[in-house]
């Protein structure tokens, strides 16, 4: 028997602090070290279906029709120019998803179900839910659906901001539908180590969140904000960059922490 899925939701209500790219290459380490991955893009932007090389117009299907139920995880996977790693892409359908469930009883158990549906389980060892710039339906579907939330922060001045109500909505779905939700970590990224200010907030993160933040924190590295324009993950543009290497190191320090969660 295949072992079962860890599910991660890689979420954080800000735009642009490194959901989609941790998304990305997090999902392409864990295939690298032998894991089999999935990404499901819940974005509406479908940033994460782009930067695999998704093009739009060979979305067959995608995220949308899972939430509705027309399609299972499975037949909805596609597979991506990184042997081992899948996605469920995104397309804008998903812009009228909210209207079209929000009246349904279930509307926060959508891609829950989708996941726990698919006959013997899902074929991927670690299923990874990339979420838009919002604590919106979808992103509330993937918090219901996850066994761990991974918090991307960028280091700058307002990292700290908005993580509290982050962290509540978190502890709302636990205390509601989803009792076994666990923080898995929060990934600092974008890391400029000759920026004072960037030093200070890595510092700051670490004294008021402890163990959470994981020990990597991913550097700002032009190579790896080039690699979606090529439709690839960085660990594949350029596998010697820094940014790829932490990457790597990412994914050695989630697997260590689901081992843990999954132990106690
Ligand atoms: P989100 O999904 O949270 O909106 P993205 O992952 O799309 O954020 O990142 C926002 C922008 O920052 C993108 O243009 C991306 O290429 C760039 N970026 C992300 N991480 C890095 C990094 N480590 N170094 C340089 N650029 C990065
Ligand atoms: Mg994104």
């Amino acid at each position: 028997m295949s072992k079962p899925s860890r599910i991660i939701t890689v979420a954080n209500q800000k735009g642009g602090v490194g959901k989609t790219t941790t998304a990305i290459n997090l999902a392409t380490a864990l295939a690298a070290i032998g894991e089999r991955a999935l990404i499901i893009d819940i974005d509406p932007q479908g940033n994460a279906s782009t930067g695999l090389g998704i093009d739009r117009q060979a979305r067959m299907t995608s995220s949308y029709d899972v939430l509705t139920g027309a399609v299972g995880i499975r037949d909805a996977a596609m597979e991506t120019a990184v042997p081992g790693l899948s996605i469920v892409p995104s397309t804008l359908d998903l812009l009228g998803i909210e209207m079209e469930i929000s009246s349904a009883p279930d509307r926060v158990l959508k891609l829950r179900r989708a996941l726990r549906q698919a006959p013997e389980g899902v074929p991927y060892s670690y299923v990874l839910i990339d979420c838009p710039p919002s604590l919106n339906l979808l992103t509330l579907n993937a918090m219901a659906a996850a066994d761990s939330v991974l918090v991307p922060l960028q280091c700058e001045f307002f990292a700290l901001e908005g993580l509290s109500q982050l962290l509540e909505t978190v502890e709302q779905i636990r205390s509601s539908i989803n009792p076994n939700l666990s923080i898995q970590g929060i990934v600092l990224t974008m890391f400029d180590r000759r920026n004072n200010l960037a030093n200070q907030v890595v510092e700051d993160v670490r004294a008021y969140m402890g163990e959470t933040v994981y020990e990597t924190v991913i550097p700002r590295n032009v190579r790896v904000s080039e690699a979606p324009s090529y439709g690839k993950p960085a660990i594949l543009y350029d596998l010697k960059c820094a940014g790829s290497q932490a990457y790597l190191q990412l994914a050695s320090e989630v697997i260590r922490r689901e081992r843990r969660l999954r132990a106690a």
